[in-house]
């Protein structure tokens, strides 16, 4: 119909969370690395209780209370996919499809 557009919606995985829907908190990844660089000066050894009470305490947080592991990816929004509103003469474009002229 003239004057009317057909929209179509792209789903891709989002680029954030690797299509996961959840992300895992900055505080936990810095722990990791800390975790990792500590066992490779030690022997292998896991640090204390009370040496990780102090990392935690560094940074920022309690270690009587640790923020969560994960959480919903802020840019999906747990989805794990990014839905974007494509017209149709795009999506064609985008997928190489051979797409009619009808302005003639
Ligand atoms: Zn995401």
């Amino acid at each position: 119909m003239k004057n009317t557009r057909y929209i179509l919606k792209s789903i891709t995985p989002c680029a954030d969370c690797t299509g996961r829907g959840i992300v895992t908190h900055p505080a936990w990844g810095a722990y990791w690395a800390w975790n990792d660089h500590y066992r490779s000066g030690n022997y292998g050894r896991q640090p204390s209780r009370d040496t990780e009470a102090v990392w935690w305490e560094e940074t920022g947080y309690s270690h009587a209370n640790l923020p969560p592991k994960e959480y919903d990816c802020p840019t999906c929004h747990g989805t794990g996919k990014i839905e974007t509103d494509v017209d149709l003469q795009t999506a064609l474009a985008n997928i190489n499809y051979p797409v009619p002229n009808h302005n003639h």
